[in-house]
C-alpha cells in the first residue's frame, strides 16, 4: 500500500466514522423526541402527570450526564405554582346523530367552562355571523344570547374583525355562559389557558359537521386548578476558566397535554424537538467542558404564557448579568429550509458568527434573521436585558397545537446539523 492509497484509505475511514458518529447522534436526538412525545408523557401537560413525567425524564438525563444542579437539594427542579384549566374527564360531542372525534373533528376552547346536556340532545340555534357588519351589530347579536340555549355560530371569523385585539382569548370573553359551537374551516388549534370564561366554546371542523346541525349532545368536563404545582429543570457544566460566565441553552418541555381521555397533543415539534436538542447539547458539553459555564434550562408552562421562564427570570439561581448568551430552541424538528434566528437583527455579532460557521460547514441550508417576537421563552430573558436569541426551524410541517404533531410526522431534517452548528457557535461565543 503506497502513501497515496493510505491517504485515500484514511479519508475513507474518517468519512465513514464521522458519518457513523453523526448517524448515532441523530438517532439519539430522534429517540428523545419520540420518547418525549410518546403516549406515556400524555402531551407533557396538566393531566395524568404528563408534565411531571417529562420533568423526571429530563432530570434522569441530567443526572446520567453528570450535570451539576444549581439548587443545594440536587433535584435540578425549580418549583413554582400556576393556575390552569384542564380537561381530565370526558370531552364528548354528538351533533344530530353523528359522533365527532375530539381532536381532529373538534376542539374545546382551553378556557371553557364545563357543559353537560345529560345524555339529551338539545336544540341548536343557528346564527350566521357572516351577516355582522360592525361592532354595533355584534353587540346586538350578543345581547340576545340566552344562557339557557345552545348555539351554532357560522362564520365567527367575521366577528373577530370588530374586536380590538382579535385573539381566541379575547373572543372567548365575548360570550355569556352556555354552549357555542363554532364551525371552522381549516386548521383547529388548541391552547392552554390560565383563566376561564363562562361559556363552553367548541370549534368544530366544518367538513365533518352535518349540513344542518339541529341538535347537540355534549359532555365537556373541566377542572380548574388554581395552584398547579409545576417545575423548571435546571443544570449546568461548570466552566474551566471563567465559571462565572454562562452560555445558556433553553427550551420549553411542556406542551398542551390531553383534552379529555381520547385527544392527546403529542407536541413532537413543539417542543419535544427543542428539549431533545438541549439534552443533546447537555450530554455533549458534559463530556466537553468549556471555558465558560454552560447552562441548560428546560422550562414548563410556556404554552400557557411563558410562565416557567418568566418565573425563572424573576427568580434566577445566579445573577442574570452573568449570562453572556441565551440560545432558546423551540420547534426545531423540521429545518428542511434552514433556521430563523429571532433577534438576529439586534444581536448582529452573534448572527454573523452563526452565518460564518454555516458558510464554512453548511450545517443547515439557510439562516435568516427576524426581529423580536414574544412567542417563546427567550422573551422572558430579553425583557430583563439578557442577550437572547431564539432559533426555530423552517420546514414544511403544517402541524401546530393539534393532535397530528407526532414524531412520525416530523422530518427531523438538519436537526443534527443544527446541533453541530450550536456546538461550534458555543466555541465562537467564547472567542475560540
Ligand atoms: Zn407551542
Amino acid at each position: 500500500m503506497n502513501a497515496k492509497h493510505v491517504a485515500i484509505f484514511t479519508t475513507l475511514v474518517l468519512t465513514f466514522s464521522i458519518s457513523r458518529a453523526q448517524k448515532s447522534e441523530t438517532r439519539w436526538i430522534k429517540h428523545q423526541i419520540s420518547t418525549l412525545s410518546g403516549p406515556s408523557m400524555h402531551g407533557r401537560g396538566y393531566v395524568n402527570k404528563g408534565g411531571e413525567k417529562a420533568a423526571a425524564f429530563i432530570r434522569r438525563n441530567f443526572k446520567e450526564f453528570g450535570l451539576l444542579p444549581f439548587e443545594k437539594d440536587s433535584t435540578y427542579y425549580q418549583p413554582y405554582t400556576m393556575p390552569i384549566n384542564t380537561f381530565p374527564g370526558d370531552v364528548l360531542m354528538k351533533i344530530n346523530k353523528k359522533i365527532l372525534e375530539p381532536g381532529p373533528d373538534f376542539i374545546v376552547y382551553g378556557g371553557s367552562s364545563a357543559f353537560n346536556t345529560e345524555e339529551k340532545r338539545i336544540k341548536l340555534h343557528r346564527i350566521n355571523l357572516g351577516n355582522v357588519k360592525d361592532s354595533a351589530a355584534w353587540a346586538k347579536v350578543k345581547s340576545k344570547f340566552d344562557t339557557t340555549k345552545a348555539y351554532c355560530l357560522k362564520n365567527s371569523d367575521t366577528v373577530t374583525k370588530y374586536l380590538k385585539q382579535p385573539s381566541m382569548r379575547t373572543f372567548a370573553k365575548e360570550f355569556p355562559a352556555g354552549l357555542f359551537i363554532l364551525p371552522k374551516h381549516g386548521k383547529l388549534t388548541w391552547t392552554a389557558n390560565m383563566e376561564t370564561v363562562p361559556a363552553t366554546i367548541i370549534y368544530a371542523e366544518d367538513t365533518v359537521l352535518p349540513k344542518r346541525p339541529r341538535r347537540a349532545a355534549v359532555r365537556i368536563e373541566t377542572k380548574f386548578i388554581p395552584a398547579f404545582k409545576n417545575q423548571n429543570v435546571l443544570g449546568y457544566v461548570p466552566g474551566t476558566e471563567k465559571p462565572d460566565s454562562f452560555i445558556v441553552f433553553t427550551a420549553h418541555y411542556d406542551h398542551l397535554g390531553r383534552m379529555g381521555k381520547d385527544a392527546l397533543f403529542p407536541g413532537a415539534h413543539d417542543n419535544a424537538s427543542g428539549t431533545a436538542l438541549v439534552l443533546y447539547l447537555a450530554r455533549y458539553f458534559a463530556a466537553h467542558p468549556q471555558k465558560y459555564s454552560i447552562g441548560f434550562m428546560l422550562f414548563s408552562g410556556e404554552e400557557a404564557g411563558l410562565v416557567g421562564s418568566k418565573h425563572y427570570a424573576a427568580h434566577p439561581v445566579f445573577p442574570l448579568s452573568q449570562i453572556r448568551q441565551v440560545v432558546n430552541l423551540d420547534m426545531v424538528g423540521d429545518a428542511k429550509d434552514g433556521i430563523t434566528v429571532v433577534n438576529g437583527d439586534t444581536r448582529e455579532k452573534e448572527f454573523a458568527m452563526l452565518e460564518d460557521i454555516n458558510s464554512q460547514k453548511a450545517y443547515v441550508p439557510k439562516i435568516v434573521k427576524r426581529s423580536q417576537t414574544q412567542n417563546s421563552d427567550h422573551y422572558s430573558f430579553s425583557e430583563k436585558g439578557v442577550p437572547a436569541i431564539f432559533i426555530y426551524g423552517n420546514g414544511t410541517k403544517p402541524y401546530y397545537h393539534d393532535v397530528f404533531d407526532k414524531a412520525a410526522e416530523l422530518s427531523m431534517e438538519h436537526i443534527d446539523g443544527l446541533a453541530k452548528l450550536l456546538e461550534d457557535f458555543t466555541g465562537s461565543l467564547q472567542g475560540k
